[in-house]
């Protein structure tokens, strides 16, 4: 499997498509409020990517293409059993990380998948029952600060599965090295920053915080 963009290239068809958008540190332009409440020079959103399979596809292709290329952890993605990923935005990432393992193997030995659902008390349930012996890649479409895939990986775990000393990202949108002592390989790696609101370094320049989802916001962030 070949690698066809690089890093660089992606990020810009991503730009291009609407799926991401950094600040240019001109206060006089709104910022982003995060789910989480959290304030943000940036943002990433798998959702305008998964609605386009053909380009969400070649996505997974060059993610696990990176993810091979990786020395002393490639080897490890033709032993995966079953890709896992936190609902909703990463079933359909881990549904195709799974189907291209499939394919791309010989005889019968297929890869399954699966997702998580969160929990009222934060933590994360697998809704799939693993089968004797798996060994399981956890990904994620955006990680910011790893919660999500450090409960997926306590889920999959519970669930007697063996998770894979790495997790796949398309965006790590906080330059983590690392998660739950599992490296993060990542389609794009970028460190956007994150301020709780009252430490808001671009609300203390006057800039606003608008939620990047809610109608006509993105325009308004990417104008
Ligand atoms: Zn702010």
């Amino acid at each position: 499997m070949p690698e066809n963009h690089s890093e660089e290239d992606w990020r810009s068809l991503f730009t291009d498509m609407g799926a991401f958008w950094l600040h240019d540190d001109n206060p006089e332009r709104p910022h982003a409020l995060l789910t989480s409440g959290v304030h943000s020079n940036g943002f990433f959103n798998w959702g305008v990517v998964a609605e386009q399979p053909i380009i969400a596809r070649q996505a997974v292709n060059d993610l696990a293409a990176r993810m091979e290329m990786t020395p002393g952890l490639g080897s490890l993605v033709a032993t995966v059993s079953r890709v896992v990923g936190p609902a909703y935005g990463a079933i359909t990432l881990a549904n195709d990380l799974a189907l291209l393992f499939s394919i791309t193997r010989s005889g019968t030995d297929r890869c399954f998948s699966g997702f998580t659902v969160k929990q009222p008390d934060g933590s994360m349930e697998l809704r799939q029952t693993l089968r004797a012996g798996e060994r399981v890649l956890v990904c994620e479409d955006t990680v910011t600060t790893g919660k999500s895939v450090n409960e997926t990986i306590r889920a999959v775990e519970a669930a007697g599965g063996q998770v894979l000393p790495f997790i796949a990202a398309i965006c790590n949108r906080s330059g983590l090295g690392m998660a739950d002592n599992h490296a993060v390989i990542s389609l794009l790696t970028v460190s956007m920053k994150t301020w709780q609101p009252h430490e808001c370094e671009l609300c203390k320049q006057g800039s606003e915080a608008i939620r990047p989802k809610q109608e006509g916001n993105w325009a308004r962030l990417t104008q």
